[in-house]
């Protein structure tokens, strides 16, 4: 029966896109009470569209991430603290044993905005309603990348796409069309990083069963 298990493993490990194949769900709290809601909370539907087509649902609540809870939270501060990258908007850290809190930095947020409203329309030579549907697209495309960041588990950006560091004005036009994406790696890491963490509980149950014998 042991031997059996290794096969399977082995046959599971070898199919190509195993970890991706069935669909995941993710549940999202938005701080109510500081800047999130006001600052992102338009983007909601536009993100769970993304995530729909890499078969991840997300579902949105309004408030603080529960203690104790396979979640993910988010939450938002006025400035960057000084350890924050350059071009760093927020940062995810473990918030508890299950969930993952997102710190979302308003000025680093309002200087990722502000540059583009004012100033890229002639660099982006698009036409006042492609900048505008840019604009209305940004919020979602933020949460996008962060959410990934913090399902993913790992430090790192993508050279293209929804988790590449910095946009690029070519990146701010894909979002205008909701055309930018994940790459093909970053969506087998979002369901990887989503199935171990909701494997964390069979995890848990085999320690203790290895612990019994
Ligand atoms: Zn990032």
């Amino acid at each position: 029966m042991e031997i059996g298990l290794v096969g399977l493993l082995l046959v599971a490990v070898a199919l190509p896109g195993w970890g991706q194949s069935g669909p995941a769900t993710a549940d999202v709290y938005l701080n109510g009470r500081d800047d999130s809601f006001q600052l992102l909370g338009a983007g909601r539907p536009l993100a769970s569209e993304i995530f729909r087509k890499i078969d991840v649902h997300l579902n949105w609540h309004t408030g603080e991430l529960p203690a104790g809870q396979k979640a993910f939270g988010i939450r938002t501060v006025k400035r960057a603290p000084g350890s924050a990258g350059p071009d760093a908007f927020a940062a995810c850290r473990l918030s508890n044993s299950a969930g993952v809190e997102i710190t979302v930095y308003r000025d680093r947020l309002n200087d990722l905005l502000n540059p583009f409203l004012n100033a890229h329309s002639t660099p982006l030579g698009v036409g006042a309603s492609i900048q505008r549907e840019a604009e209305a697209a940004l919020p979602a495309y933020v949460l996008a990348h962060e959410l990934a960041h913090a399902m993913e588990g790992i430090a790192r950006h993508s050279e293209r796409g929804i988790l590449k560091a910095p946009w690029s004005a070519s990146d701010f036009n894909e979002m205008a069309f909701h055309r930018l994406t994940f790459t093909p790696y970053d969506i087998e890491l979002i369901h990887r990083g989503l199935a171990a963490r909701m494997a964390g509980k069979s995890l848990e149950s085999d320690d203790s069963r290895a612990a019994r014998k």
